[in-house]
């Protein structure tokens, strides 16, 4: 029997020997076989340096299994499936038989259920088992149903399959092997060669028996006798030789394959018994860094150098053990950094834009039919203006739309027209074919001029889409089809990657060899993996009944795969983690960065010391390195980032120069740095105000209120974008404004209008008063809508009212009564007063109410749709103004002198009383109120509250004047408030001052 294995460890040159062999046999067109597509590449391109191509074949199993069908005169190719198709059959399958499963049933509605269930089936068939078989092994073991409805949908699925008249490649590799135990003469005796397989399925063993009886077969192999890394391999091993082995050739480790002896003894000796120790050198390195972010600039940099010193990118490979999960962040920094980079990862095609928008377009129409979801559409890549999707989704905030539908209407009523595609979608939408066509018609036009990723996703995308319709029933439902998009797959990079730097799980990379390879999240849990995954549906012994593999022992795996990325580089290592997350949290490093460290010498030493050989090793950057270092930096934009960041400025040509920029790209980032430095100055001082058209409009202001002067107060900055540019929030007014304004319009008719014939609420009249209360809120509520915020709005109102009316019942007897309500002045239409002339400036305003004794003393009250109220003592503090202000209008323009001002908190729950500034000789009358002791003040010291309040805001209104704008928040210096930001100011984007964390402050819901 000519079975021949070739196995040793990492880099002793069976490659070289499987080429050779390849190159003798040339005369009868040998066959090499290797794992993945890259690896077909790969050996093509080695093949041609060695001109040994020509009669050679270098294929992947699958194409062997083809080639040889096709040899034996198979017709079976042209009615193979696409694996879209498969998929297809799978979903088709589940849908068939769901009702009638049992513990899979609510499973099966799952998404994922089919990928998952296609891998499951991929491996059963890969095993040579039929539905009958696992039919048969339901029968005889524990947790049979379940096992059970596997085998249901397997047998859905096969009868779905010969329904469509179509294989799978399964089908097409028992044809395969069926045809050369028949007769294999038609092979021709043509060589075959196998490199780099892990693992061999049933039916490749098969193939590999059946060629072996017509032909010469050589499976060259990772293994060595004694090595533990390479003990995950045996089974490979052994499996092999039971099929009868006519020569086994061992080949020997070998140093000159790679040129740093450092990196060969850490190969040889990771894994060994009693290993050895050696110095560490130049050769090996490690990364540390905080959070992914660190770790993908990290490696950047240290990429960008080894390219600036002249090692070819395609010599460079970085290795993630979830290269689909860390790989992408990585390729952009190295895109960033001016790089070519690869990386060979499949990523969900719904996470490019492409496949994003068009997720969104279908679910809005036929799947989930959310607003969100059409406007995610519109966003993508539709071709609309910014400006308008913003006006557009600022008006279905606005309605509080959230149906697709509605938000349609919306659209049409607003541009007279329906958005771009919908049209043709929906009418698309009863016919598969021509729906896919028009999908994928939308995906090109998404694609647009995008290259790369995008474009790969948008043929992905109309690939899958297309080749299910072709096939009668395999189409999805159109309510369905975005969860089957999210399921399509594409590669990040597809080809040859060639010149460029490769990221790459191990599997892919393991049988390539690089001068430079970067080890990259060797994190706890991540590599070593926790588990090794494998199929989520079969216990070991339901597999050991089935013939399947043992699930491959995680740790084993994990070490051959460590041990196999130890073997790639021939020059450097650079090992690369991250001791924390982006927060600062810890993260804990891989094992193995430990178990390479007692591979140096001298050895670590223990309880906890400093290792002075790891310190040698590492470079670390943690999380307050924002940028690299000067002379580190790997880009021009990171270059001048990094001289920015430590406060270089326009005269740092010669640092830039010393840093490698070269004198022209050195005076090219000093330029760009002088220019962002004016730009970020020129933005980081926002006044004073100079423009002289704006500073007459500020003086020309004829009246401010004292909520407007307050604002200015807590910070300039805040009140010159809130009130002077006046952004318009995207979404509906706050609740508690809202309610505020429903609370306020109730409260001035209620006391209009007196209920029970009382001037306000007492205990025999509360009834009355509450019932004309609830009215006139659902009065109010009538114009709001019917959503479910809206409702919880008049709940919220009618609760607070409820509360307040039977506090005022228990004020009776405090000898005020209310006098005016919502008293307005100012220049408005329904001004009761004029402005107020005060200093050489105007104020005007609206006092929620105005209560007056029998000897015409007022007392001022102010509504606050707030939990908490100010103080009088923190008036000031707080900048609060409005109350004295309102006081002194009182006194002007209604002749009544105010005994004090108070803030009632309307939304407080058990302490409601309300607080402010009231003189002592009122205490008495004011007793029901509950007043705190420290609101009562003096006769006098309410008249200096006065006239400190009057010269407070005509400074500001001076300030306001002069244009004097700045990021000031809190008020004057020496107040305990100075310098603090409120929590609820939004506007910190905006003016980006730092924000120091503060004691959390409840904000004020209202603002009138
Ligand atoms: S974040 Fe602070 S400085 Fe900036 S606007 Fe708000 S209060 Fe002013």
């Amino acid at each position: 029997m000519p079975l021949h294995l070739i196995h040793g460890p990492p880099n002793s040159g069976r490659a070289g020997l499987v080429r050779q062999r390849v190159s003798a046999s040339l005369r009868v067109e040998p066959a090499l076989v290797v794992p993945t597509a890259d690896d077909v590449y790969s050996f093509e391109r080695e093949l041609c340096e060695e001109r040994a191509v020509l009669g050679a074949s270098v294929m992947s199993f699958g194409g062997l299994f083809a080639t040889v069908a096709a040899a034996g005169g198979s017709p079976l190719e042209a009615e193979l499936l696409t694996p879209a198709q498969r998929l297809g059959a799978v979903v088709a399958a589940i849908g068939g038989a769901r009702e009638s499963l049992g513990p899979l049933r609510r499973s099966a509605r799952r998404p994922g259920f089919a990928v998952a269930l296609e891998r499951l089936l991929d491996e059963l068939q890969g095993a040579g088992l039929r539905p009958d078989d696992v039919e048969a092994a339901a029968a005889t073991l524990e947790s049979s149903a379940y096992l059970a409805d596997v085998a249901a949908l397997f047998a859905a699925y096969a009868s779905v399959r010969d329904g469509l008249g179509r294989v799978d490649s399964h089908g097409v590799a028992f044809e395969a092997i069926r045809l050369l135990r028949e007769a294999g003469a038609f092979w021709r005796e043509r060589p075959v060669f196998l490199y780099g397989f892990d693992d061999l399925t049933r039916n490749q063993l098969s193939m590999i028996g059946a060629l072996s009886a017509v032909t010469e077969v050589t499976v060259a192999l990772s293994y060595e006798r004694g090595n533990a890394a390479l003990a995950a391999r045996t089974a490979l091993l052994e499996s092999l030789r039971e099929l009868g082995v006519a020569s086994e050739t061992e080949t020997e480790p070998n140093p000159e394959n790679t040129h740093s002896d450092l990196l060969f003894h850490l190969e040889r000796s990771f894994g060994a018994a009693a290993p050895a120790g050696r110095p560490a050198d130049g050769d090996l390195a490690i990364l540390r860094s905080a959070g992914q972010r660190g770790e993908a600039e990290a490696i950047g940099a240290e990429v960008a150098k080894l390219i600036a010193a002249g090692t070819e990118p395609g010599e460079i490979a970085v290795v993630l053990r979830d290269p689909s999960r860390r790989g992408p962040l990585l390729a952009s920094v190295l895109e960033a950094y001016g790089v070519p980079a690869a990386l060979e990862a499949r990523l969900p095609a719904a996470r490019t834009a492409v496949g994003g928008g068009l997720v969104a377009l279908l679910e809005a129409l036929f799947g989930s039919r959310r607003a969100a979801d059409l406007l995610r559409y519109l966003r993508g890549a539709s071709g609309l203006s910014a400006g308008r999707l913003d006006g557009f989704e600022r008006s279905l905030r606005r309605r509080r739309i959230e149906g697709a539908e509605a938000a349609l209407g919306l659209w049409e009523e607003t541009y007279d027209e329906p958005p771009p595609d919908l049209a043709r979608i929906r009418a698309a939408a009863a016919r598969p074919a021509r729906l896919a066509g028009e999908l994928a018609e939308v995906a090109s036009a998404l694609a647009g001029r995008e290259t790369g990723l995008e474009q790969r996703a948008a043929a992905a995308i109309a690939n899958a889409l297309g080749e299910r319709a072709e096939l009668e029933g395999l189409a999805p439902a159109p309510e369905a089809l975005a969860a089957s998009l999210a399921e399509v797959e594409v590669w990040a990079w597809s080809g040859p990657a060639g010149d460029r730097v490769r990221i790459a799980d191990p599997y892919r990379l393991r049988a390539a060899r690089f001068d430079c390879v970067f080890l990259a999240s060797l994190q706890e849990g991540e590599f070593p993996r926790r588990d090794g995954g494998g199929d989520p549906f079969l216990s070991e012994p339901q597999r050991e009944w089935l013939g399947l593999p043992p699930r491959r022992e995680t740790e084993a795996e994990e070490r051959y795969l460590f041990h196999a990325c130890l073997a790639l580089p021939r020059r450097r290592l650079f090992l690369a983690y991250r001791d924390s997350d982006e927060d600062g949290a810890a993260e804990a490093r891989s094992p193995l960065l430990g178990e390479v460290r007692r591979l140096l010498d001298p050895p670590p030493p223990g309880g906890g010391e400093p290792d002075p050989v790891e310190a040698g090793l590492i470079r670390g950057r943690d999380l307050a390195g924002v940028v690299h270092r000067v002379a580190e930096a790997p880009s021009e934009t990171e270059l001048a980032r990094a001289v920015a960041a430590r406060g270089g400025g326009v005269d740092e040509a010669p640092l830039l120069e010393l840093a490698g920029a070269g004198a022209k790209a050195a005076a090219r980032i000093d330029a760009r740095l002088g220019a962002a430095r004016r730009a970020e100055a020129a933005s980081r001082a926002p006044g004073p105000l100079s423009n002289p058209a704006v500073l007459e409009a500020l003086g020309a202001v004829p009246a401010y209120g004292g909520t407007t002067l307050e604002g200015f107060d807590l910070c300039s900055y805040r009140w010159f974008v809130s009130h002077e540019l006046d952004p318009q929030p995207l979404d509906p007014a706050p609740d508690p404004l809202v309610q505020g304004g429903i609370m306020h319009a109730v409260l001035e008719r209620l006391y209009a209008e007196r209920p029970g014939g009382e001037v306000a609420p007492r205990p025999g009249s509360l009834g009355a008063w509450l019932t004309r209360g609830y009215e006139l809120v659902a009065e109010a509520a009538a114009e709001l809508g019917a959503h479910p915020a809206e409702r919880a709005i008049v709940r919220r109102v009618e609760g607070l009212l409820g509360r307040f009316l039977a506090d005022e019942a228990r004020r009776e007897g405090s000898g005020f009564e209310p006098w005016l309500l919502e008293a307005a002045f100012g220049e408005g239409e329904g001004a009761d007063r004029p402005v107020l002339e005060i200093d050489g400036w105007g104020l005007h305003g609206a006092i929620d109410r105005v209560d007056r004794a029998a000897d015409g003393r007022a007392l001022v009250h102010d509504y606050k749709l707030s939990s908490r109220v100010t103080a009088g003592e923190k008036l000031e503090e707080e900048a609060k103004l409005q109350l004295q202000l309102y006081m002194i209008a009182v006194a002007k323009h209604w002749e009544a002198k105010a005994v004090g001002g108070l803030y009632h908190p309307l939304r407080a729950s058990s302490v409601r009383r309300p607080r402010g500034a009231v003189s002592a000789e009122a205490a008495d009358e004011l007793a029901a109120y509950g007043l705190s002791r420290t609101d009562l003040i003096e006769p006098g010291e309410l008249e200096g509250l006065l006239a400190d309040a009057r010269r407070r805001a005509g400074e500001i209104v001076a300030r306001m004047r002069r244009g004097d704008i700045r990021r000031d928040p809190g008020p004057r210096p020496g107040l305990r408030n100075h310098g603090v930001c409120p929590p609820f100011c939004e506007f910190a984007p905006i003016c980006r001052r730092d924000r120091a964390p503060v004691e959390p402050v409840e904000e004020e819901g209202e603002e009138r």
